[in-house]
């Protein structure tokens, strides 16, 4: 069953980078797991996934401790900076950066481990009061900030857009994201980079390929819905 939905999912990527003219190599398609118990999970990765994605640091270490070496686990949650400690080792990529002060405990414990933290800085693009992330107007500057951090490197952007029935609404705020990630790139600041672009869920990764997403965050479309 979880199969079928992933074969669905893989097929609409694949619609939609060929609507975009894009490769699919381009896309890292990310299952979102949280709240899904570990046997879930696992027929996923027997499936051939091996990016998951959850949104709370108790649930990655729980979940870790029990499932295969070579999973990449991505933490797309809000994270508290008491909390960093617990997963700075074995993170592959930490979507919600932003504030200089979550980076700055990011840096502080990932040089205890001597890693240096791939991280995105997470725009809150539609304003929406009840989202974390930085406003578009201080995403340059809190990038500027960040470089200066030795044992991070700032690879792009995440957002989450809002939740809407049309994809189509998401288009502009994809398109946004994109610019901006653009623009960013365009000042060459040392140690960040804007290869990746963290947007597009269930309802909209579609459109968030067309804008340029190369990677989606998959969880209802994957494992169906959420108690
Ligand atoms: C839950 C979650 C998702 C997946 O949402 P679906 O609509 O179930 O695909 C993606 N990104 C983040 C940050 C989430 O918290």
């Amino acid at each position: 069953m979880l199969a079928d939905n992933l074969k669905q999912v893989e097929e609409n990527i694949e619609k939609a980078c060929a609507r975009a003219g894009r490769k699919r190599e381009e896309i890292t398609l990310i299952a979102v797991s949280k709240t899904k118990p570990v046997s879930m999970l696992s027929e996923i990765y027997h499936c051939g996934i091996r990016d998951f994605g959850e949104n709370k640091v108790q649930e990655i270490c729980e979940k870790r401790d029990l499932l295969p070496d070579d999973i990449r686990w991505h933490m797309i949650g809000h994270l508290q900076r008491n909390k960093v400690k617990y997963i700075i080792k074995d993170t592959a990529l930490i979507h919600s950066v932003d504030s200089y002060r979550l980076a700055e405990e990011i840096n502080i414990q990932a040089k205890k481990v001597r890693r240096i933290v791939p991280v995105l800085i997470e725009v809150n693009i539609a304003k929406e009061a009840s989202k974390f992330g930085i406003a578009y107007e201080e995403t340059l500057q809190l990038a500027e900030e960040i470089s200066h951090l030795d044992n991070l490197t700032v690879q792009g952007l995440m957002t989450i857009a809002p939740y809407v029935e049309n994809p189509e609404d998401n288009r502009i705020h994809f398109k946004k994201i994109k610019e901006l990630s653009v623009d960013i790139a365009k000042e060459n600041i040392d140690n960040v980079h804007m290869d990746i672009l963290s947007m597009g869920m269930t309802g909209d990764y579609m459109t968030a390929i067309e804008e340029g997403a190369t990677i989606v965050r998959v969880g209802t479309g994957i494992f169906g819905a959420r108690n």
